[in-house]
């Protein structure tokens, strides 16, 4: 019996789970785990909606698995022992795998300025989302002010979102770069205009600390606000460095081509949680490289079970999409290495091409690769590889 382990059910987990289940089901020698902090699936592409207090799908794992052969472990990893080959969680279970892939995501890193942890919110999960949404609704008919800190696509989206949701509060977003930096100009002004129309104050500065009631820029100049959300910059999980895998200067564990730890190669990493190389640099965390790491490492572990090689992932990104409230939306087309070609959509179309691709797609997509014939037609290649 081969045991394969899969940590973390986000979308890399789970596309790696649920592939992996349909290419192994007619084997009875290997036996799939997956382990999540909870029993439902966090939608992360939807947080900031769930932030502004909009409904969210609530999506559980247990069905989402129901038919697939793989067994749910609801816990939280507090250890990986990549030499015995265990992983430890919080309720005292130990867990023994021959394979690991290793999904654990990303957070907010609220590590980076002193009170953020204690005095911001966060979209790093449901109940992050729905605090601010409790929150947000307090102060929705007094009155009252929002800092956004971080200009990236998640401060973009998450600003745009509680300031159309709630046209009493004043929002401002904070951050070092003008709002969508890396787009071509024309699309850049659009969301510009968007960020106007919606009356959100944009301002480029450097947060030194939050504190309670507002924060404190670099320089010493306060910013008061009744609410701060951190969407400034990322960071991963510690287990991987404490468990000895070899990672790089945010922590995430070094692949090969193939998606193995360059330090122990029966160990896959995927999504966030990986420094996964390609030519033209390294993937930054999206969904959109995210579920296709899943897959392919779902594809090489069946592969080696079947005694073939695996073989390199290739990936290219070709979208930016950023929605820019419920009504409104931008989406950049790029070039494989991220940088935007001349092509954008704005407005309605944008909108749909969004919600397309950010739409709850769980329940369909893990039932289509319960189908025999399907999984292997999910490209973990093609339109996903240059
Ligand atoms: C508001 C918001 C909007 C976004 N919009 C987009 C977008 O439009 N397009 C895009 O491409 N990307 C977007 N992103 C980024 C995208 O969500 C991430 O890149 C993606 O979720 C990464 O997938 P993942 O499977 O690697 O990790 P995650 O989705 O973070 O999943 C990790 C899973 O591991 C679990 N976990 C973590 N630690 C433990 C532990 N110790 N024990 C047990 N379980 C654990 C978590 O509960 C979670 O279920 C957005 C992010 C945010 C916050």
């Amino acid at each position: 019996m081969t045991d394969v382990l899969i940590l973390g059910a986000g979308y890399a987990g789970l596309c790696a789970a649920t592939n992996l289940a349909a290419r192994v089901r007619r084997r009875d020698d290997v036996r799939l785990t997956l382990v999540n902090a909870g029993e439902r699936f966090t939608e992360r592409l939807r947080l900031h909606s769930t932030g502004a207090g909009r409904p969210t799908a609530d999506l559980r794992l247990p069905d989402l698995l129901a038919g697939t052969g793989v067994e749910l472990v609801c816990g939280w990893v507090t250890a990986v022992d990549a030499g015995a080959r265990t992983v430890h969680l919080d309720d005292g279970r130990e867990l023994r795998f021959d394979k690991l892939i290793y999904a654990l995501g990303s957070a907010a890193d609220t590590a980076s300025v002193p009170g953020a942890a204690e005095h911001a919110y966060t979209l790093d999960g449901f109940r992050e989302a729905e605090a601010l949404a409790a929150r947000l609704h307090t102060l929705r008919d007094g009155g009252g002010s929002v800092l956004v800190a971080g200009s990236g696509l998640t401060g973009v989206e998450a600003a745009t979102e509680i300031a159309e949701r709630h046209p009493r509060l004043t929002v401002r977003l904070l951050g070092r770069d003008k709002p969508g930096s890396g787009m071509t100009p024309k699309a850049q002004d659009y969301l510009t205009a968007a960020l106007n129309r919606l009356g959100i104050t944009v301002q480029a500065a450097e947060i030194g600390k939050v504190r309670p009631g507002g924060v404190e820029l670099a320089g010493g100049e306060p910013v008061p606000a009744d609410v701060v959300l951190w969407t400034a910059g990322t960071r991963v999980s510690p287990l991987a460095a404490a468990a000895g895998l070899t990672v790089d200067e945010r922590g995430r564990i070094v692949t090969d081509p193939a998606l193995r730890s360059v330090s122990h190669p029966y160990v896959r990493a995927v999504g966030d949680a990986a420094a996964i190389r390609q030519g033209f640099g390294l993937l930054h965390g999206t969904c959109q490289s995210g579920m296709p790491t899943g897959v392919h490492a779902a594809v090489s572990v069946a592969r080696e079970l079947d005694g073939r090689p695996a073989r390199p992932f290739r990936f290219g990104y070709y979208h930016r999409p950023v929605s820019l409230g419920r009504a409104d939306a931008v989406v950049q087309f790029t070039r494989p290495d991220d940088s935007p070609r001349r092509a954008y959509l704005t407005g309605r179309a944008a909108v749909w091409y969004k919600e397309t691709v950010s739409a709850s797609p769980w329940p369909a997509y893990a039932r289509m690769l319960t189908v025999p014939g399907l999984a292997s037609w999910w490209p973990h290649g093609g339109r996903y590889t240059r």
